[in-house]
C-alpha cells in the first residue's frame, strides 16, 4: 500500500539507493505517478517493485532526496525523532567541553538524514533554514515539533529560507527577535545578523580551526583573508598576535568585524579592517605577514564549474604561498562542495609548485563534528582546509 506517490526507478538504477546514497538522479526514473509536484513526497521503487526510499521531489538533475530508507509516515513524530537524534550527538559531543559553547549546528542536512535541512543554534534562537522545497513544505511541522523535543522548548525559532528567489521567505516562527544577537564561542563573543547575514548569519564550521589558529599567533603578523564578520580575527588578536588584518569585500561584514574586536575587548590599535578585493589586494602584499588565513566563498556552485572553480584556488594560494614571510603558516580553505579533498590538496600542490618555495603540509583540516558527514555521502564533505608551512 503506498501512503505517497510513487516513482520507479529504470532497471539496474537502483543501486545507489541500496548504498544508502540519498539521491536520485533525473536519469534513474523510469515511470512518474501524474501530478508530482515540486516538493512532494514521493516513494520510490525498484524496476523490480521493491521498496527502496522516500524522499521530496524536486524538478532539476536531482530528482529526488532520500529521507528515509524506511516505509513510513512522515508526520510531526518523525521530525522530533529525527532532530531529537541529532540533539542527542550534540549534546554527547559537547557534554565533556569546559568552554563555554552557545552557537552550533544542530541538524546537518545529508549529515543527520534529512538533504536540505539546517539547523543553527544561536543562544536561545534557531534557526531553520531550507535548502529545498520539499523541506519548506514542513516548516510548520520541524518548527512544531522542535518545541516538543526535552530541552528545545524555550527557544525562538526563525525561518530563513531558500537561496533562490522561488522559495524564499523568512519569518520568526516562535518567540522575539533581536536585530543582533550576541553568541558565545568558547569564550569568544559575537554579534550576528541572522537576517541580513550569509548562509544563517555565522559561519559556525570554523570554530575548531579557529582555535587551531589561536595557538600559531603569539607575536606574529596576521592576513585574514575573506574575513566576514572577524571570526578568525578574534581569535589570532586573543591568541596574542601582533597585528591582524581582516580583508573583505562585504561593507556590512567588516562593520560587524570591527564590533566584534571591540566586544571582545581586544586591542584596536592592533587591527585594521581593509575593504577591498581579495585577489587584488593579496598581489600588493610585500612579505609583510607570518601567518595567511584564505576562507574564500565557495568558487564552485556546481560540478560543472570545479576546474575553474580549482583555477581560482590556485591563483589565489599561488600569490599566498609567493609573498608569505619566510618560516609563515598558510591556513588555507575551500568550501566548495564540488571541490572534493583530492583535487583541493592537488590545487594547492600545484600553486606550491608555481611559487617555487619549500612547502610542508602540517595539517589536514575540515569541518567539525556538529557537521557530520553520512558515510554513505561523502559529498558532504564540503570544508577542506591544510595548514602550510613554508621555509
Ligand atoms: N572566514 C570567515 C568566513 C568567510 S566567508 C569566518 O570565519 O567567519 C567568505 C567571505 O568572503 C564573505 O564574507 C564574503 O563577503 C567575502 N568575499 C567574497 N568574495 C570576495 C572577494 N573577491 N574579495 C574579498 N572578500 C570576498
Amino acid at each position: 500500500m503506498s501512503i505517497y506517490k510513487k516513482i520507479v526507478l529504470k532497471k539496474g538504477k537502483e543501486h545507489s539507493l541500496l548504498r544508502l546514497h540519498p539521491w536520485v538522479f533525473s536519469g534513474a526514473i523510469g515511470q512518474l505517478d501524474t501530478g508530482i509536484e515540486n516538493g512532494d513526497m514521493v516513494e520510490v521503487y525498484a524496476a523490480n517493485g521493491d521498496f527502496l526510499g522516500l524522499g521530496f521531489y524536486q524538478k532539476g538533475s536531482i530528482s529526488v532526496r532520500i529521507i528515509s530508507f524506511e516505509k513510513e509516515v512522515i508526520d510531526k513524530n518523525f521530525w522530533k525523532r529525527k532532530i531529537g537524534q541529532a540533539y542527542q550527538l550534540r549534546k554527547s559531543l559537547f557534554l565533556k567541553k569546559t568552554q563555554p559553547l552557545d552557537v552550533y549546528r544542530l541538524f546537518h542536512a545529508e549529515g543527520d538524514g534529512v538533504s536540505g535541512l539546517i539547523l543553527d543554534v544561536y543562544g536561545q534562537m534557531i534557526v531553520i533554514q531550507s535548502h529545498n522545497e520539499g523541506v519548506n513544505h514542513q516548516k510548520e511541522v520541524i518548527a512544531e515539533a522542535i518545541s516538543e523535543i526535552s530541552g528545545l522548548e524555550n527557544f525562538s525559532i526563525y525561518l530563513k529560507s531558500g537561496e533562490s528567489s522561488a522559495n524564499k521567505s523568512e519569518k520568526v516562527m516562535k518567540g522575539n527577535m533581536d536585530d543582533l544577537l550576541q553568541v558565545n564561542e568558547y569564550g569568544h563573543y559575537f554579534k550576528v545578523d541572522i537576517v541580513n547575514g550569509q548562509k544563517t548569519g555565522f559561519f559556525i564550521d570554523q570554530r575548531e580551526n579557529r582555535q587551531i589558529l589561536k595557538d600559531f599567533v603569539q607575536g606574529k603578523n596576521v592576513l585574514n583573508a575573506f574575513s566576514y564578520t572577524g571570526g578568525f580575527s578574534v581569535y589570532a588578536l586573543s591568541g596574542g598576535a601582533n597585528l591582524v588584518h581582516s580583508v573583505d569585500s562585504s561593507e556590512s561584514a567588516n562593520k560587524l568585524c570591527e564590533e566584534n574586536i571591540r566586544l571582545n575587548k581586544l586591542d584596536e590599535k592592533k587591527h585594521k579592517v581593509i575593504t577591498a578585493d581579495v585577489m587584488n589586494f593579496i598581489k600588493n602584499i610585500d612579505n609583510q605577514y607570518d601567518i595567511i588565513i584564505l576562507d574564500p566563498p565557495a568558487f564552485a556552485k556546481h560540478q560543472s564549474s570545479r576546474h575553474q572553480a580549482a583555477m581560482g584556488y590556485k591563483r589565489l594560494n599561488t600569490e599566498a604561498f609567493c609573498r608569505i614571510r619566510k618560516n609563515g603558516f598558510l591556513f588555507t580553505f575551500s568550501c566548495s562542495q564540488a571541490v572534493d579533498r583530492e583535487l583541493f590538496e592537488n590545487t594547492i600542490r600545484a600553486a606550491a609548485i608555481e611559487s617555487r618555495r619549500k612547502i610542508k603540509v602540517l595539517a589536514h583540516l575540515g569541518q567539525p563534528a556538529d557537521h557530520p558527514v553520512s558515510i554513505y555521502h561523502p559529498e558532504g564533505e564540503y570544508l577542506k582546509g591544510l595548514i602550510c608551512f613554508v621555509e
